[in-house]
């Protein structure tokens, strides 16, 4: 009797990591390097992605107007464009408060849930749904719905080394399957920063940034294998980097009195909304054709930026040709290096998307599609239902192992 309890255990004890290997749930890893257009990849400076890429996909992703950090970061978590998740720009006004802008630099203003709540994060739904979730930096993280955050989530803090952030994944995975979370996101600013200072040519400023940024995610992937957790890994990028230069300037005050608009962004495209009382004038001034720049009311902004429904849309937004820039006054900076922001169909604008991982299938290639796209593969790998959004599941579906 006491010699088949034994058995019976030491069965057991046998089987069990097999069990609980089995048992454990895939995690996902979405990771966002700022500004790292897909052409990166082809300088020879990143051997950790060209082995990741031929486990699985690399390819040009579409991002949405307009082509900035913030918009952006949201489109990909929510599923949804700028115009419908809120976050329309980098700066915003919006009616409902008057006198008040929106800037990702003024934590006031970026860490209120006024401006996050149009629509519904990963991080959050996945909770909602019994998933926990954690995030090593993303736009909006910081933010709660209703209550409801990651489980574990870090104030933005620039000076946080790129290390310290692969750290923090580590020791996250490396709890046991029923405190690790199922669903991290990461954040990379290095790349951004260096394109935008010397633009996106060779230089060997930018070339650091992407050869430590590629090690680095080199690190984060070997480390979770290392400890035999089993995670698919999506790398996106919030847009690409176009060339500048200030002998491509386009100067609002040329145009139209300062006094009578306000500029809530300038550069590769400017929101302008007419002061009070002054809207006849700015319209005539900046609705008519310019050299290197087309304006529009945001109720005629053509289709395809799928822009200017929500009422955080300025009355008025210029778009410059690709590598001008539009100023207001003299910018605290000079304009040389990099810009985003333009048209996201120029291939400039277009940003990397990979993904590799036990769920997802070798890929050689992937036509462009837009950066939607991706929420509805990140609700299939983590395994919540995703809420409705612009994204189309069928575009990145046949990547999907299961
Ligand atoms: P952009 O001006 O569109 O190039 O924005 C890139 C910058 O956004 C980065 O250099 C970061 O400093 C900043 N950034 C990224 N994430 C956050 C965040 N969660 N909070 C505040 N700033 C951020
Ligand atoms: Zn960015
Ligand atoms: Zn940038």
């Amino acid at each position: 009797m006491i010699a088949r309890l034994v058995g019976a255990l030491l069965a057991l004890a046998l089987a069990a990591p097999a069990l609980a290997q089995e048992a454990e749930p895939e995690v996902t890893i979405l990771i966002s390097i700022d500004g790292m257009r897909p052409d990166y990849l082809d300088r020879g400076l990143t051997p950790h992605l060209a082995e990741f890429r031929k486990r699985g996909v690399a390819a040009a992703m579409r991002p949405s107007f307009p082509s900035k950090t913030f918009p952006n970061h949201y489109t990909i978590v929510t599923g949804k464009r700028p115009d419908r998740n809120g976050i329309v720009g980098n700066s915003m006004i919006d009616p409902v408060r008057p006198g008040q802008m929106f800037s990702m630099g003024d934590p006031k203003q970026a860490l209120d849930p006024f401006w996050w709540i149009e629509a519904e994060p990963v991080w959050i739904t996945a909770e909602k749904a019994g998933l926990r979730t954690a995030t090593m930096f993303w736009p909006g993280s910081e933010v709660a719905h209703n209550g409801v955050r990651p489980s574990d989530w870090m104030r933005f803090d620039q000076a946080i080394s790129n290390a310290q952030r692969v750290n923090t994944v580590l020791d996250w995975m490396r709890r046991p399957a029923a405190i690790r979370p199922r669903l991290v996101t990461m954040y990379f600013d290095t790349v951004d920063t260096a394109g935008h200072r010397f633009g996106p040519g060779r230089s060997p400023e930018l070339d650091a940034a992407i050869a430590e940024v590629d090690s680095r995610i080199g690190d984060v992937v070997r480390g979770v294998e290392a400890m035999g957790v089993r995670a698919n890994f999506i790398i996106t990028a919030d847009h690409g980097m176009a060339e500048t230069a200030d002998t491509r300037v386009i100067q609002l005050e040329e145009l139209i009195d300062r006094a009578s608009y306000i500029p809530v962004e300038t550069g590769p495209y400017a929101a302008i909304e007419p002061a009070a009382g002054t809207n006849e004038r700015v319209y005539q001034a900046l609705l008519k054709p310019h050299p290197h720049m087309a304006c529009h009311r945001k109720e005629a902004l053509p289709q395809h930026l799928h822009y200017g429904q929500n009422p955080r849309v300025a009355a008025i937004i210029c778009i410059a040709e690709n590598g001008w820039t539009i100023l207001s006054g003299t910018p605290p900076y000079p304009v040389k290096g990099g810009a985003h922001g333009y048209d996201p169909t120029h291939p400039d604008m277009h940003a990397l998307f990979m993904a590799f991982g036990p769920s997802i299938k070798p890929t050689p290639s992937l036509p462009l599609f837009d950066n939607v796209d991706v929420y509805p593969l990140i609700a299939a790998l983590t395994g919540f239902a995703p809420l409705p959004s612009d994204g189309e599941a069928a575009t990145l579906a046949p990547l999907v192992a299961r």
